[in-house]
């Protein structure tokens, strides 16, 4: 376990957090990152999605309507993913993240971990969603298809991407490709984000396990650990529901994502955290 050396020191302004959500999951969802890891990370944090709504609006002014369809439909998805990644394009910034609107960014280490790699090389760095590479078939002309495999990050687990990296993307990403390129393998967004870097590109996916999604059991990452994570999530696995288990803040019905809890632990001068617990 080296670590790394520190490679160059970035600024709010250098990072770009794309959270993507949906009209329908502003109040359930979204409220709740607004009121904890959003609220101390402006600056780098921009939300997509489908519906206007003043609320989200008073809390930042980095919301994108994407006009994109609200259906939870491969084109709909694939349609924000296009737009999060025109907005980053034209931020300048030196680092794309996307996270899900069930994701707790703990954004310091965030920050630290993407400070350890140079944002002019290819870095595609998060969290495998299968254990080996997927099987596609990548459709060449009218009556022509072309096996094919690689690995990609699971967008509920959130990934980065490095400028350098984003930039070589663009033929297949900028404008209107990235939907042409989605339906070329017909896969979900995250999956033709992998498609395009390690089998368009040939830039293998880094892989961390500091990436959490809700499809692996959430209760096996320790209290203890928290502090170290990149994203956590919450939601169903096997139908059951799955959440980062800790006793903390606020009890399982008051907090049934865990995120105020965990909020808590890594900012207790937070106004609405109880003051006198012994975290
Ligand atoms: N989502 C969306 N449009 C929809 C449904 C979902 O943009 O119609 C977004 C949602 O806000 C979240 C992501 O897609 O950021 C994944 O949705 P969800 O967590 O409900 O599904 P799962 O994790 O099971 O894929
Ligand atoms: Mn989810």
């Amino acid at each position: 376990n080296i670590p790394r050396p520190q490679m160059e020191q970035l600024f709010p302004r250098d990072v770009f957090i794309a959270v993507k959500t949906t009209k329908k999951f502003h109040r359930p969802r979204l409220d709740l990152l607004l009121d904890t890891w959003i609220s101390r990370n402006k600056e780098m944090t921009f939300i997509f999605t489908d519906g206007e709504d003043e609320v989200v609006k008073r809390h930042t002014g980095n919301v994108i309507n994407t006009n994109c369809s609200a259906a939870h439909s491969r084109q709909a998805l694939s349609c924000k993913m296009a737009v999060e990644y025109d907005k980053f394009i034209e931020s300048g910034r030196k680092w794309f993240c996307h996270v899900d609107d069930d994701n707790y960014v703990n954004v310091p280490t965030l920050v630290k971990l993407l400070s350890s790699y140079p944002h002019t090389q290819d870095v595609y760095i998060g969290k495998p969603s299968l254990d080996r590479p997927i099987q596609a078939t990548e459709r060449i002309s009218e009556n022509k298809m072309r096996p094919v495999h690689f690995w990609f990050a699971t967008g509920g687990a959130g990934f980065c991407i490095s400028r350098g990296l984003a930039l070589k993307m663009s033929p297949w990403a900028s404008g209107g490709h990235f939907m042409n390129t989605a339906e070329k393998i017909r896969l979900p967004d995250d999956c033709t984000i992998g498609y395009i870097i390690e089998s368009v590109l040939g830039v293998r996916l880094i892989r961390s396990n500091l990436f959490h999604s809700h499809l692996e059991n959430l209760q096996q990452v320790p209290k203890s650990e928290l502090h170290k994570q990149v994203t956590l999530s919450y939601g169903m696995f096997e139908n059951k529901r799955n959440s980062i288990h800790m006793k903390g803040a606020f009890s399982v019905e008051a907090d049934p994502s865990r995120f105020r809890s965990i909020h808590c632990l890594l900012y207790p001068d937070t106004p609405w955290c109880p003051r006198n617990v012994v975290y």
